[in-house]
């Protein structure tokens, strides 16, 4: 089957990789995400990832941890560098070859980011993670996912999660809630719905970049939604 997207930007949260655990990594977790992807790249599809760092740190509690919230923030980017890191690590054990490529400066361990390199990576078909976020502190890995997809022309940012898509309401507190197959980006707004942060929506809607909301921790869900098949949620 033939996929329905040439290049891709697939956004993975930090949380997802924590598997079972409470905190850090879960190697599980990582070689299945790694199989998932290698069979999308086999198709022949360019994918490019941004990887969040919750699962490590989180910079927005100051509150909590009384480290500021620039401070915090960059310590989170941090995180997502680490998260990319791993992902890498388990991607290059299935054969799949990858860039790592930093927001903020780190050579000894990643490419700066680049732009053109990246597409160039791509072009050659080798996966692309986007680590560091946007290198700024005040936005969330979402936003990076959204602006880095508009930068390197990606045809959809897919977002995995742990539900199969957009719903009426909390799926996992509110048995009737319903599953959305597609909904307009204004939609998604007037009704309330919790699909990225605002940032990042909108640079998504300003820039007519579709979402799709899918269940990452299915094994073979990422190939179906690169495949066009009916699962998780289309927004445009
Ligand atoms: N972060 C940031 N700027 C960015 C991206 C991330 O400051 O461009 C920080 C922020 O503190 C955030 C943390 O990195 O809480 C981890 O990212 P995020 O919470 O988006 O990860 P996820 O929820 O996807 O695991």
């Amino acid at each position: 089957m033939l996929p329905k997207y040439k290049r891709i930007l697939l956004k993975l949260s930090g949380e997802s990789l924590m598997g079972d655990k409470n905190f850090g990594l879960d190697s599980t977790v990582i070689a299945q995400y790694a199989l998932d992807i290698k069979q999308v790249i086999e198709l022949g599809v360019q994918v490019a990832i941004v990887i969040g760092g919750g699962n490590i740190y989180r910079g927005m509690n100051e509150a909590e941890t009384g480290i500021e919230r620039a401070q915090g923030d960059y310590m989170g980017m941090l995180a997502t560098v680490i998260n990319g890191m791993a992902l890498q690590a388990g991607l290059e054990k299935v054969g799949v070859y990858t860039r790592l490529q930093s927001a903020i400066k780190m050579e000894q361990i990643a490419e700066p980011y680049i732009r053109r390199r990246a597409i160039r990576h791509l072009e050659k078909g080798r996966v692309v993670i986007f680590g560091a976020g946007t290198g700024n502190p005040y936005f969330t890995t979402d936003t990076a996912g959204s602006l880095r997809a508009i930068e390197i022309k990606a045809d959809v940012i897919l977002k995995g999660t742990r539900v199969d898509g957009i719903y009426t309401s909390d799926p996992e507190k509110d048995p009737t809630a319903k599953r959305f197959d597609k909904i307009s980006f204004a939609e998604v707004i007037n009704k309330n719905l919790k699909v990225m942060d605002m940032t990042a929506f909108t640079l998504c809607q300003e820039n007519s970049l579709p979402i799709i909301v899918f269940d990452m921790n299915t094994p073979g869900t990422l190939l179906e939604v690169v495949q066009g098949m009916d699962v998780g949620t289309y927004v445009s």
